[in-house]
């Protein structure tokens, strides 16, 4: 196996192969965590320390989002019953 397909977590330091965990490339990093427990603290680590007044436009857009889709959803299900 070459270098490239394996990952380590960057939270436990788990070693683990391409296709599995959560693999991020932002900002030129490549964040690597072996599962959702281990990037959940790293996602809350970050979010702690970003300047709060500058993330706080981007958290309200995501949510509008999320809230579009699941609306979406919903009305999607109530077409169905009906
Ligand atoms: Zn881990």
């Amino acid at each position: 196996m070459s270098v490239e397909s394996k990952h380590k977590c960057l939270t436990c330091g788990r070693v683990f192969p391409e296709g599995q965990g959560i693999v991020i490339k932002i900002a030129g990093e490549t964040l690597e965590f072996h599962s959702s427990k281990c990037f959940a603290k790293f996602a809350r680590e970050l979010l702690s320390r970003l300047p709060q007044d500058e993330i706080k436009g981007y958290i309200k857009k995501i949510r509008e989002e999320y809230e579009e889709v699941l609306e979406q959803k919903r009305k999607l299900k109530s077409k169905k019953i009906a």
